[in-house]
This record gives C-alpha cells, sequence and structure tokens, in this order.
C-alpha cells in the first residue's frame, strides 16, 4: 500500500526542505497547501484572489478552502506515496484528512514532528529565499546558492516571499502555536520527533529511517 506521511511544524522548520530531499530520493509526493495557495495566488484564479489576504497576513485560509484543494490532490495522486506538507494546521483538518483517507483506503502512517525554537525560525524565514521559477528553496547563509540571487537548479531568480516579512514571521508562528500545535496531541500514536535545528542531511538519515 502506498505510505502517507505527514509533517508537522511551525513555518521555517525545514518541512519543505525534508520534503524536496525524499521526493528526489524515495519518490514521494509532496502535497503542499502553502506551495497551491502560492500558484493559485500567482494566476489569480478564484481561490488564489479568495486567499491572498489570509496569506499576507500569515492568517490560516478557511478549513473548507483547504480541504477541498487535498481532495483534488489525493484523486490525483491516488497510486503514490504520499507527504502532506504545511497540512493539517487544525484539528478540523486533521479530522478532515481522516475521513478522506479513509474513503481511499489509505493509513496516515506516521506523523514527523519538526521541533525547533521561534528564535531559530524568525532566522531562517528572514534569510529565506524562494526560486521564482522551480520553487528551490534556499538560505542567505544556510544553504546558499552557488551565484547569489540565482537558483542552482534552474537559472530562475530566487525571491523573498511576501509573507518572510519580520511582522508577519511573528504573527505565522503566534498562529502555529494556538491552531496547530494542538495537533501534536491528536497525532500522539503516530508521532516521531525530530531536533530539527540539526543538519539537513541528520534529519534526513532520521526521517527516512523511520519511514
Ligand atoms: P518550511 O517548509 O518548514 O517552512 P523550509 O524548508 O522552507 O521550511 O526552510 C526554511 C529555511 O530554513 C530555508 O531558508 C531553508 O534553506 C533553511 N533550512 C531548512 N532546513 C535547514 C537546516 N536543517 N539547517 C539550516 N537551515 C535550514
Ligand atoms: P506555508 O507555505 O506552509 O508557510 O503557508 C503559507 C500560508 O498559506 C500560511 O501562512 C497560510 O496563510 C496559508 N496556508 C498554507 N497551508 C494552510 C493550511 N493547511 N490551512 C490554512 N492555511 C494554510
Amino acid at each position: 500500500m502506498s505510505k502517507t506521511i505527514v509533517f508537522l511544524g511551525p513555518p521555517g522548520a525545514g518541512k519543505g526542505t525534508q520534503s524536496a530531499l525524499l521526493m528526489e530520493r524515495l519518490s514521494f509526493i509532496q502535497i503542499s497547501t502553502g506551495d497551491l495557495l502560492r500558484e493559485a495566488t500567482k494566476n489569480q484564479t478564484p481561490l488564489g484572489l479568495q486567499v491572498k489576504s489570509y496569506m499576507n497576513e500569515g492568517r490560516l485560509v478557511p478549513d473548507e478552502l483547504i480541504v477541498g484543494l487535498i481532495e483534488e490532490k489525493l484523486e490525483e495522486f491516488s497510486q503514490s506515496n504520499i507527504i502532506f506538507d504545511g497540512f493539517p494546521r487544525t484539528l478540523n483538518q486533521a479530522k478532515a484528512l481522516d475521513e478522506l483517507l479513509s474513503e481511499k483506503g489509505r493509513v496516515l502512517n506516521r506523523v514527523i514532528l519538526f521541533e525547533i525554537n521561534d528564535e531559530e525560525l524568525i532566522r531562517r524565514l528572514s534569510g529565506r529565499r524562494v526560486c521564482q521559477n522551480c520553487g528551490a528553496v534556499y538560505h542567505v547563509m544556510y544553504n546558499s546558492p552557488r551565484e547569489e540571487g540565482v537558483c542552482d537548479k534552474c537559472g530562475g531568480t530566487l525571491i523573498q516571499r511576501d509573507d518572510d516579512r519580520e511582522e508577519v514571521i511573528r504573527n505565522r508562528l503566534s498562529v502555529y502555536h494556538s491552531q496547530t500545535a494542538p495537533l501534536i496531541d491528536y497525532y500522539r500514536e503516530k508521532l516521531v520527533s525530530m531536533d530539527a535545528t540539526s543538519d539537513k542531511e541528520s534529519i534526513y538519515n532520521k526521517i527516512a529511517s523511520v519511514l
């Protein structure tokens, strides 16, 4: 049966970075609600126009919009090993995921919790740069590209996300602590904790060993 994994943790903890490694090395599919929503805003779809202000302010997008997106993607990737990155973020989303997985005959194998303190998250998010073209993730100090401002993978331009500004970052962290952290208890039995302050290869090895 295909594997299903949730990456749970605050913004900036390294979920996207580890998802990229799992896709490259273990042929997982990443379903990142943040990436899907950014794509929708970039293309100015009706969903994109609806969610833009929530994202720019660091607030959560309403559950029903998110669950609709996940339903579509589960259909599309019914035969794949899936990592959910940045979803679920509320108790209602977690319950909706349980229902969708059981409808599709899937089980949630593991929830990987990325543990890291807020000061380090602020350093990571304020130094994050992403490729406008392929979405590859860098950091100005921790994971810098060979040439400043240019993606190693595709030559695209690296930009700072609109919500990676300090005042929005603080809001996103507070939303994580109040609305998403309660999921740690919900997933108690499936949870494996990672020290997300270690280097990315050590974290990858630890994740790969528990899958
Ligand atoms: P998330 O998807 O959880 O929001 P990202 O994967 O985008 O987090 O990582 C946030 C920032 O931290 C990026 O700039 C990334 O390059 C950097 N980063 C990711 N993992 C590590 C790590 N283990 N050590 C140092 N920096 C990291
Ligand atoms: P991320 O890329 O995961 O940091 O998400 C960026 C933004 O997209 C968040 O600050 C929210 O506004 C929105 N978002 C992403 N995933 C979700 C989700 N599962 N539920 C609600 N809002 C989300």
